[in-house]
């Protein structure tokens, strides 16, 4: 396309030229004419031309003063008569050094070479002039004869002038130098494909082999082996992609290690009350225990913390599958956590743990779902209570930080070690104090309290200092976002 284009305005170009280098010249061969009566004797008359006579734009009196009716070799006072009117060059002197030297009778030799093969017919079509007879046969086709340019003398037409370029031919050089492009516009597409085949192959390879160890390593991971890591040394998009699936193996083993763990720790937790109360229930059909009020209490303690343990499933299972289904309210996040300090006062009273809810300066509003908002001060609250000695303290406090409301719930409990702290979201996860049934829950707690979080676009945090207290802190935006179902649920 790009020769074929750079032929087609080459030879647009041409034309535009060969053009006016016919009008520009016409004028010489009127004089000629008019000097000469005639066409006779005009090859030796060219043949005395300098080089440029062709490109000057003078009128040809003063181009040609040394032509004195009848056309002859240039002399040396010619020569003087240039030099006196400052018009002599170099080219003049060449082609008079020329013309001397070989002679004028053979012109073919001889003529300078002009910019354009000019060709003078006259009116009966035959060939009178040729500028470069030396370029072959005239080859102009019969159709291009109508760009010809009559010369008119005294009103008559006496030849018709054209040139290869004004007939839209191109001349042997002008066919080379289209032919050169031709050429290197070829090699260099073949070479351009040639490298581009090359350096596709290589890369090719280069990204295919790290894609390739991803599908086999997700491959194998598909089958369960999280042992899997991709190998990729450099810092390309392709190493990113590589250290992002290594991440997402490891959370993926760590999901499954959770997983796994959750499910015995699940059976291992119901287990523990049921065969309590199979042994309750077998002496009691034995008659080996009496079926008292305490007995029957302490049967139906087990049935609740069954109850409590299945319901903390049902939550946490919903919040982490994003079905949960939340009713936002706009609502004031103090007079909750207030009414939710009321709720638990008796257990606080039991300890006599003194409860205080910090009301903001001004009222602060957020839009979340009331009844998921109130469960998580339910927990943080109820673990306040519980891992808090007698005569402790919990105190609420909330502010507003940009589009977030951040609530703290801080008690002066027996606090958490600092190693068990990253993990206390995590599913029935307890630390060892909290281990015993009488003094911990289910463990399930926290992880509904983050999930209950996230699924408000929120984030919770711990801070503790193991027998001084602990403090959780959560942040919610103020404004309502809809939840995104699986989003970084619970640990
Ligand atoms: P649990 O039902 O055992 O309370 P949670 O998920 O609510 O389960 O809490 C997980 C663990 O985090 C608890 O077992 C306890 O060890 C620790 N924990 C939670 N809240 C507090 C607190 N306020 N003070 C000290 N430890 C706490």
């Amino acid at each position: 396309m790009t020769y074929v284009r750079i032929r087609f305005r080459f030879t647009e170009m041409t034309f535009e030229a060969g053009q006016n280098f016919v009008e520009r010249n016409i004028g010489i061969f009127k004089y000629y004419y008019e000097t000469n009566n005639g066409w006779d004797g005009i090859d030796e008359f060219f043949l005395n031309m300098p080089h440029d006579a062709f490109k000057n734009d003078k009128p040809p009196e003063d181009r040609f003063p040394w032509v004195e009716g009848t056309p002859g070799p240039v002399d040396d006072s010619n020569v003087q008569v240039d030099a006196q009117n400052d018009t002599v060059n170099d080219s003049q002197i060449d082609a008079q050094t020329n013309n001397q030297n070989d002679g004028q009778s053979n012109a073919q030799d001889q003529m300078p070479p002009s910019p354009d093969r000019l060709i003078l017919f006259d009116t009966e079509g035959n060939l009178v002039f040729d500028s470069d007879p030396g370029e072959g046969d005239i080859s102009i086709p019969n159709s291009a004869m109508e760009n010809a340019i009559p010369v008119v003398v005294n009103d008559m037409e006496v030849g018709k002038l054209i040139s290869y370029n004004s007939a839209g031919v191109l001349r042997r050089e002008q066919i080379g130098f289209v032919q050169d492009i031709f050429w290197t516009l070829l090699v260099s597409t073949v070479v351009s494909v040639l490298v581009v085949v090359f350096v596709s192959i290589f890369l090719t390879r280069r990204i295919l082999k790290p894609v390739n160890s991803l599908a086999d390593a997700s491959l194998k991971i598909a089958h369960g082996d999280y042992t899997q890591r991709v190998d990729v040394p450099d810092n390309s998009e392709l190493g990113e992609m590589a250290n992002a699936f290594n991440a997402m193996i490891v959370e993926l083993e760590r999901q499954n290690t959770l997983r796994r763990r959750t499910t015995s720790d699940v059976a291992h937790e119901l287990r523990t009350p049921l065969s309590v109360l199979q042994i309750e229930l077998e002496s009691l059909e034995d008659g080996l225990t009496e079926p008292t009020t305490e007995t029957i209490q302490g049967l139906q303690r087990e049935v609740a913390y069954l109850n409590h343990l299945v319901e903390d499933l049902r939550i946490l299972a919903l919040a982490e599958s994003g079905d949960m289904v939340l009713s936002p309210v706009k609502l004031n996040p103090a007079a909750l956590a207030t009414e939710m300090a009321i709720r638990v006062r008796h257990a606080a009273l039991d300890k006599n743990i003194t409860i205080e809810v910090h009301e903001p300066d001004h009222e602060i509003t957020l839009v979340a779902d009331e009844l998921r908002l109130s469960q998580i001060f339910i927990n943080l609250l109820g673990n306040a209570i519980q891992y808090t000695p007698e005569n402790g303290r919990i105190d609420v406090t909330m502010y507003e930080d940009g589009d977030d409301v951040v609530s703290i719930v801080e008690d002066t409990g027996m606090g958490i070690p600092t190693d068990d702290l990253p993990h206390v979201f995590e599913r029935l996860y307890r630390t060892s104090q909290a281990r015993t049934r009488t003094n911990g829950g289910s463990g399930l707690g926290l992880s509904i309290v983050k999930g209950l979080v996230n699924l408000h676009h929120g984030h919770i945090w711990a801070e503790s200092e193991e027998g001084k207290g602990s403090r959780f802190i959560f942040r919610l935006p103020k404004e309502w976002k809809e939840p995104s179902a699986g989003t970084d649920m619970v640990e």
